[in-house]
């Protein structure tokens, strides 16, 4: 039979699928003998269940009274007794961890009678209210649907009223006043009452919790995170235990290392006579966690010993919850942390010394994306600027945009193409749009593990907390620093999530010491600081060389790319697109051979551009000399090379023009023609249709590469060029070209007087190609995948028009969870790349395999192409690096 309630004394973290990581780590926090309030999990299969058929899956209610009753049993008291009510909190967790974007309920079992149990039980009238407060209030808005603004408006009203500057100094008196108040609210705004029995809101608070899998925030940070959308969230129902009993009582989070740089340390924020959610709210400061020792040393010390096993029974960094009442320390949550990119590195390197993990496990926990963004650029901070406030460095990164106040006015003017910086006093779950759409997130209150910290970290995205000192009005779209200076919306700020620091005006930036150390290879300066991560990043990718089956290569298509790419650690080119040397001052040059009306002025152009290209390919062998390099034949269609037709159609127009002004229909429609215009999807003339149609350009660039080879051999150099086919579709045509690609290296060898070999192998970037890929081989000494054009072959999508507005409709509809011209659609264009791969090999065993359009530098993608059995990707000279460490990842 299907079980869907389990006791957190029968689960453990192998069961994350089931029990969600809260639940499961509870379950694994009680298995360890911490001091867990007991409690029981309710699973995601149960969730599911709900989800599909919109009722609770048979037998759940059954399964739940028991564990209730059980629980009940042991505590001793019951759900809401009069006297002595039992409490409950039910929250959601899902397999992953999605902060703050579904629902949470607390004191579940408090209503009008037994709220007077809980003041006599506890010793405390206030105590009992504000907990009531916070059912109504949490119950209201969560289960009930109401506004959450109109709970918070009453609150404020009464505290004004009061003149109480938070919600501390209202009194019993006024909490139990407040109570009213939003039943009332409720009442009005549902027609329905809050429900009284302790049973209905247990069981209507479990099913919110289902129903928040399907919120809009949740959805929208799933998309984000590219977490699946049919999971559903596994709820835990547990005993309360509260932090807001008086001053030796007290909520706080904590990391047992610096989740920004995984230096070790404690770490965290504490707040005195307050529950959990007032410490993530960021509602009201909290103190650093080193406070709790002065302030209860008896739970500072279980709390480090507590902190201490659990970083060794996970072997990582875990952030933790924790609640202290009356003195006594409770464990509410824990779970391998969120940590920044650097602090991913240089834990790797750290555990790995500690002998707490294996080096492999290191490579595992780091990531080509994490790596990508250390490589950015930071802050040029040695001019005069400086800073109009200070913060805490919640985020790392530099970043430069408008202040913005609202979430809505980010998501706006982001996709209006400009750069915005989301500016709020705190932010919670509603700003998610604005978060993701800004370039940074700086807020006025919070700590570093408040919502905005957490949930930017996890983004990868800059962010800068708690600055104080900054007077934000979000209502006046401005905020004030300390020096007067007021910035209103629109105007430019830099954010530095390294530093905290908040600058006016856009500061310069300056590239990053991992990146200069990756270019470079010399070490950076040692010890704690950059030199710390750069060794740690140094440590992961020669991890990763070891062993990765993969080799990397790189797009490049001069010297001085070619030459900083093998400094990233790319083994040779694997596209050097020719067309790329032909623009600027050639341009010119193809002009004429394309307009040239006699073979004679054609063979003319040709000759002018050979000596430019058989330059251009003897410096690239020699940057990559000992390494092969990959040379595409011309692909684009011609008209790339000629004056833009619109512009050329005006000047054509204005020569006749009559100078009348055109019709307001003639606008609007323009306006109209404008923005539906699409690209040519590039399916013409191109590839090696120019080679079988335009005489003379085949031989000219394979002439080109061949005395260029030649070149680099009679200069003592060991170059090993490539000539690479595009757009091939059938065997036939490769085996043209590839006829006139060995006549004419016969020729240059001739010339020569010593042999110019050079592989000619092929693209496969249509369909046609990957399914006859059998037959293509038999002509091609290598493939090389161009998974650009092959998706926009394969989806009918024209790459060019990406930006389409179907295509975000697309990505909203979950049609696919990334674009495909991103990271690699492995049911369609992989399922190609698969029948190629076969294919290809059972006609030529020895064939090699690479990739070279822009999946090659997706870190997804590249363990699709490990998979796949490809001999090498190839990406852009940046991107090596990503590829290097993923190929290894891809290997573990
Ligand atoms: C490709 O199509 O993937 C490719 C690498 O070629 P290009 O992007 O130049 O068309
Ligand atoms: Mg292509």
């Amino acid at each position: 039979m299907v079980r869907y309630v389990y006791d957190f004394t029968e689960g453990g973290r192998e069961m994350a699928g089931l029990l969600g990581g809260k639940g499961s780590n509870l379950a694994e926090m009680t298995r360890l003998g911490l001091p867990v309030p007991p409690g029981f999990v309710i699973t995601t299969e149960a969730c599911r269940a709900f989800l599909t058929t919109g009722g609770e899956p048979p037998g759940m209610s059954r399964e739940v009274s028991d564990h209730l009753a059980a629980l009940e049993e042991a505590a001793g008291r019951r759900l809401g007794q009069r006297d002595d009510p039992l409490l409950l909190s039910v929250r959601s967790g899902a397999r992953f961890s999605m902060p703050g974007m579904m629902e949470t309920i607390l004191d579940i079992g408090l209503n009008d009678d037994s709220v007077s149990g809980l003041a006599k039980a506890s010793g405390s009238e206030r105590f009992a209210w504000d907990s009531y407060r916070r059912l109504v209030q949490m119950f209201g808005a969560t289960v009930m649907g109401v506004d959450a603004a109109l709970f918070e408006r009453a609150m404020t009203d009464l505290e004004e009223l009061r003149g109480a500057g938070d919600d501390l100094r209202l009194d019993a008196r006024d909490l139990a006043g407040l109570v009213e108040t939003y039943k009332t609210v409720i009442r009005r705004e549902t027609g329905e009452d809050f429900p009284q029995s302790p049973a209905e809101q247990l069981r209507r608070a479990i099913l919110a919790v289902f129903q928040s899998w399907n919120g809009e925030r949740a959805r929208l940070y799933r998309r984000r995170e590219h977490i699946p959308d049919d999971l559903g969230t596994a709820v835990s129902v547990q005993r309360m235990v509260f932090g807001n009993l008086g001053a030796d009582s007290g909520s706080g989070v904590a990391f047992t290392r610096d989740p920004a740089t995984g230096r070790p340390g404690l770490y965290g924020d504490y707040l005195p006579d307050a529950q959990g959610e007032d410490v993530v709210s960021g509602i009201r400061n909290t103190v650093p966690l080193s406070e709790l020792e002065r302030l209860d040393a008896a739970s500072y010390t279980g709390l480090r010993a507590h902190m201490e096993t659990l970083e060794r029974h996970y072997r990582d960094l875990c952030d933790i919850e924790f609640t202290i009442e009356r003195g006594t320390l409770w464990m509410l949550q824990t779970r391998v942390g969120k940590r920044t990119a650097e602090a991913a590195f240089a834990l790797a390197a750290a555990l790995a010394d500690e002998g707490l993990i294996t080096p492999d496990e290191g490579l595992a926990r780091v990531s080509g994306e994490g790596l990508a963004r250390l490589m950015f650029p930071r802050f040029d901070t040695s001019g005069d600027g400086e800073p109009l406030a200070r913060g805490l460095p919640a985020s790392p990164g530099a970043a430069v945009g408008a202040a913005v106040f609202h979430s809505a006015d980010a998501v706006r003017r982001a996709a209006a193409g400009e750069k915005v910086v989301l500016v709020r006093q705190e932010t919670n779950p509603d700003d998610l749009p604005g978060m993701i759409a800004a370039q940074a997130v700086l807020t006025g209150r919070g700590g570093k593990t408040s919502h905005a910290a957490v949930v930017a970290r996890g983004m990868g995205k800059v962010c800068v907390c708690g600055a104080e000192e900054l007077m934000v009005d979000t209502g006046a779209r401005r905020f004030t620093a300390p020096d007067g200076t007021v910035v209103e919306e629109g105007t430019v700020v830099s954010v530095d999530g390294s530093t905290g620091a908040v600058y006016a005006g856009a500061v310069p930036l300056v590239d990053s010491e991992v990146m200069r150390i990756l270019e470079t290879g010399e070490t950076g300066e040692t010890g704690e600081g950059a030199g710390g991560l750069v060794d740690a990043v140094a440590r992961a990718l020669a991890r990763a060389d070891t062993v990765r089956r993969l080799e990397v290569r790189a797009n490049a298509d001069t010297p001085e790319d070619a030459a900083r790419a093998r400094r990233f650690g790319a083994r040779g080119i694997g596209l050097c697109r020719t067309e790329h040397m032909f623009l600027g001052e050639r341009r010119k040059l193809v002009e004429e051979m394309i307009l040239a009306d006699s073979p004679t002025a054609r063979d003319r152009a040709l000759a002018a551009l050979l000596p430019l290209q058989r330059q251009d390919f003897a410096g690239i062998l020699e940057a990559m000399d000992g390494l092969p390099v990959t040379i595409r034949l011309l692909d684009p269609p011609l008209h790339e090379f000629l004056p833009d037709r619109t512009a050329l159609a005006v000047r054509v127009a204005a020569a006749e023009a009559r100078g009348d002004l055109p019709a307001a229909r003639d606008t609007q429609l323009l306006a109209a023609v404008n923005r539906m215009h699409e690209e040519n999807p590039m399916l013409g003339l191109r590839g090696v249709r120019l080679g079988l149609v335009v005489p003379g350009l085949v031989a000219m660039q394979v002439r080109a590469i061949g005395e260029a080879v030649a070149e680099r051999l009679r200069a003592g150099g060991d170059p090993r060029a490539e000539i690479m086919v595009p757009l091939v579709g059938d065997a036939r045509e490769l085996s043209i070209v590839g006829e006139e690609v060995r006549r004419v290296l016969a020729e240059v060898s001739e010339a020569a007087g010593t042999p110019v070999g050079c592989p000619v192998g092929t693209m496969i970037e249509l369909p046609r190609a990957a399914l006859t890929a059998g037959r293509i081989a038999a002509e091609a000494e290598f493939f090389s995948f161009g998974t650009n054009d092959l998706t926009q072959t394969t989806w009918g999508f024209s790459r060019d028009d990406v930006e389409a507005e179907f295509f975000s409709a697309y990505l909203d509809k979950g049609v696919f969870p990334a674009s495909p011209f991103e990271t690699i659609d492995r049911d369609g264009v992989g399922r190609l790349v698969g029948i190629a791969v076969a294919e290809g090999r059972a006609a030529r065993p020895d064939l090699k395999i690479g990739v070279c359009g822009e999946h090659g530098g997706d870190p997804d993608s590249v363990h699709f192409f490990h998979a796949a059995g490809l001999d090498y990707v190839s990406c852009s000279p940046f991107r090596v690096p990503v590829a290097r460490l993923e190929a290894g990842r891809a290997a573990l």
